[in-house]
């Protein structure tokens, strides 16, 4: 599966100039909303995925995922592997399951985002996950921005990725782009200034 040609003929692998939410600028940016507003690109994806993570013999009772960008791809991930769905999400900062949401006491869930960079809303999510007693046993999404492991892959584990080395994390592929601290970026150094996606138009 070619997931990079399906970001390309989707128009969700942007050029330009970006702010991330890590704070890092970089010259790329992917915006996965725009492969899952089809339904059936998002179901390929999420078929895909669910077969990694079959092969891999990982049992998961539930995919939870963190809102707002974990939300499609951690629906479809969870349909295809037949399982339950829920999702956590910030309230003052502070990465919390709500609506009625609750785990039990052992139960396997399985971290599903859009794409993972460093890990770190994964890993809040992880966090409020065990913190209610659940076992988080693995990391999926759909891409990797090269800086975790993913099963499957040799890119190495790079130091700031923050997921454990001891749990799996599936993706379907590696987009390893740079990307620059605002102080470094040539970006900046040539005197645009960095958008935040989303925030004007895409
Ligand atoms: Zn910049």
């Amino acid at each position: 599966m070619d997931v990079k040609k399906i970001y390309m003929d989707a128009d969700a692998l942007l050029e330009g100039h970006f702010l991330l939410s890590s704070g890092n600028h970089s010259g790329y940016y992917l915006q996965s909303a725009k492969v899952l507003e089809d339904p059936k690109t998002a179901k390929l994806l999420a078929e895909a995925l669910a077969a990694q993570i079959r092969d891999y013999d990982l049992v998961v009772d539930t995919v939870c995922s963190p809102a707002i960008g974990g939300l499609i791809a951690g629906f479809a991930l969870a349909t295809a592997l037949d399982c339950r769905y829920i999702f956590t999400e910030r309230v003052g900062g502070e990465m919390t399951l709500r609506r009625g949401f609750e785990v039990k006491e052992g139960e396997k869930i399985l971290i599903c985002e859009d794409i993972i960079t460093t890990g770190g809303s994964a890993m809040e999510a992880a966090a409020e996950i065990e913190r209610l007693g659940a076992e988080v046993v693995g990391f999926a999404a759909l891409a990797n921005r090269g800086f975790c492991r993913r099963i499957g892959s040799d890119i190495p584990r790079k130091p700031n990725c923050k997921l454990p080395d001891d749990k799996p994390f599936f993706a379907l592929a590696d987009f390893d782009f740079e990307m620059y601290s605002p102080e470094a970026c040539p970006l900046c150094a040539e005197g645009s200034e960095a958008i935040k996606p989303g925030s004007r138009g895409n």
